[in-house]
């Protein structure tokens, strides 16, 4: 559907940078968090039902939370950066520990340590939250997630075990607030499921404020649905329907009621989604709680404890003899391969995401927080030095136009001598009535200090000082005269370092 020329309208930019370009993982958070009801996701595609530039003028939601946009990626950080441990593999963290479900018959329903349907199981019998964002097994194609919304034990037993196609968790997440009137939900997803709630929550979406918990799962992709189930009966003369479920090991091992087939990783590496390709996050480093394979064990699972919020639900639900756990230190060859698996995942993302931007002119790629490669960079050699600026008696309506001229959402606002005095953003601007914003000037919408950062210091300062101030761009001011500006560096500019120095893997 094509829409009225409106560069104020989110849609515009999630249509061209993520839908049309393969990014879209289906995870339903822009359906949800949609104000208006105008996309849907139906089968393997988000449709849009209807031109929301007809109800609205403006409106940054669904690129904002989109988990692939660059939006809120600072903002997001801050729900887990206060762990004490900070781990360039695997980010901010409390604890890790090794841990299985004490029940043996859910362990081998899950092919691996079930903490997180025991963990799920118990936090609902226990009311400690009302619902539980699952992913079941259609029916008619049992290697087909479900998202449901689950409210009894029965529910979350059924869902037990990894699907390895996208899974709409964040639209169902939307129907448990919506549908079901839920306001304690947990929440169960891949790293990117993860940071869409997130985004939301750093957004203040209203339905936000029902997320009790989030547990994330570890992730190195997930495969289109329709290709690789052709791939398979093609070339195996498997149907979609006779699959009773998928694991990956070494190999993606297919189970169906006759046989067991081990298909090699390579074969079906290029069903991976694109995305996926250019995703950086192996932990779910944004979860209250992350959980994965502790390979070469069996049965057990790593999880990673990130939150005080998860910590008092995870050891609860140990004290009640629900999970068991065992000291990952004693078994290094665990923690080496997580270790391994995040730090592969994510140099391979930065190199191909370099190769993406050649393609696609932008980065589609999420960077969730600080490399050493930007210690090694100083400010002033990134700067943009051809800052455009605001008076800050230009009316909003006139912020509004440049925006959507230039695309930038923030800008430094000067006084009548050119000197800094704050930064306007989009978001403070669609806060004024339409009727206002002729008549309201930029000053009074000017919230955001000058964040400044100074030629000397380093991209990794500069992105520090954004992660404190949860600003997306940062002035450089001139050390001799803090009332002259020398530049500006933007988030996107730190991604182009990101990708600039990534380092080349040896696969
Ligand atoms: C697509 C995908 C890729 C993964 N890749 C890796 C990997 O490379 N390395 C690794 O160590 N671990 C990986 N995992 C995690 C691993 O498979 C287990 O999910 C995790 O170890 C938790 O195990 P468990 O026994 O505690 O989970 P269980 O108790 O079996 O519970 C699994 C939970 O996962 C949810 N779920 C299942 N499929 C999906 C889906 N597609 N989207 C969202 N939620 C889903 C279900 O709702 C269920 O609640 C991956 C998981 C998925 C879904
Ligand atoms: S979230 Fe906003 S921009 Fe996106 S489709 Fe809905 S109304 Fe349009
Ligand atoms: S928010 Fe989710 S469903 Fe919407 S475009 Fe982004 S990845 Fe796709
Ligand atoms: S690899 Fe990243 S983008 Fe792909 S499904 Fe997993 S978390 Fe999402």
């Amino acid at each position: 559907m094509e829409s009225k020329d409106h560069s104020l309208i989110a849609y515009n930019v999630l249509e061209k940078k993520i839908i049309n370009s393969g990014f879209c993982t289906l995870c339903g958070a822009c359906e949800a968090a949609c104000p208006v009801s105008a996309l849907q996701i139906e089968g393997e595609k988000l449709h849009r039902l209807h031109d929301c530039a007809e109800d609205l003028d403006l409106c940054p939601i669904c690129y904002g939370v989109c988990p692939h946009s660059e939006a809120h990626l600072l903002r997001s950080l801050r729900f887990v950066s206060d762990a004490p441990i900070k781990n360039e593999a695997i980010g901010y963290y409390r604890k890790i520990v090794l841990a299985q479900a004490t029940d043996p018959k859910l362990r081998e329903l899950s092919h691996g340590g079930a903490v997180v349907t025991s963990l799920l199981a118990y936090g609902i019998q226990k009311k400690v939250f009302d619902s539980a964002i699952v992913s079941q097994a259609e029916k008619e194609n049992p290697s087909q997630p479900k998202p449901s919304v689950a409210l009894v034990p029965d529910d979350i037993l059924s869902s037990v075990g990894s699907k390895f196609f996208p899974s709409s968790v964040a639209k169902a997440y939307g129907s448990a607030v919506y549908g079901y009137g839920k306001t304690k939900i947990a929440f169960i997803g891949v790293p990117c499921h993860v940071l869409a709630l997130r985004k939301m929550e750093a957004w203040q979406h209203k339905i936000s404020h029902s997320m009790k918990i989030t547990i994330g799962l570890f992730c190195f992709g997930t495969f289109s649905l329709s290709p690789l189930l052709k791939y398979i009966t093609e070339k195996y003369k498997v149907k979609p329907s006779e699959i009773k479920s998928m694991r990956l090991s070494r190999k993606f091992v297919i189970q169906t009621e006759k046989e067991t087939i081990k298909i090699p990783l390579s074969e079906v590496k290029e069903h991976i989604l694109p995305s996926c390709r250019t995703c950086t996050d192996f932990t779910a480093e944004l979860a209250d709680i992350s959980v994965g394979g502790a390979y070469p064990l069996k049965d057990w699972s790593t999880v990673i404890i990130r939150t005080t919020a998860g910590e008092d639900f995870f050891y609860d639900a140990v004290e009640n003899g629900v999970i068991s756990t065992w000291v990952i230190e004693q078994e290094p060859e665990v923690m080496e391969r997580v270790m391994i698996a995040a730090t592969n995942k994510r140099r391979t993302a930065l190199e191909e995401a370099k190769k993406m931007e050649e393609v696609y002119g932008y980065l589609p790629i999420r960077m969730l927080r600080e490399s050493e490669e930007l210690a090694k960079i100083k400010v002033e050699d990134i700067m943009t030095k051809d800052i455009t600026t605001v008076e800050e008696d230009i009316s909003v309506g006139q912020f509004l136009e440049l925006i959507a001229r230039n695309h930038h959402v923030g800008y430094p606002v000067v006084n009548k001598k050119g000197e800094p005095v704050g930064v306007a953003t989009i978001e403070e601007a669609a806060k004024v009535a339409e009727s206002r914003r002729k008549i309201t000037p930029v000053s009074e919408i000017t919230k955001q200090k000058i964040v400044p950062s100074y030629p000397g210091e380093t991209a990794l300062d500069a992105f520090r000082k954004m992660e404190k101030h949860e600003v997306g761009r940062i002035i450089v001011l001139d050390p001799a005269n803090p009332k002259v500006m020398l530049g500006i560096i933007t988030k996107t500019d730190l991604m182009h370092i990101l990708t600039n120095n990534a380092p080349k893997t040896d696969t």
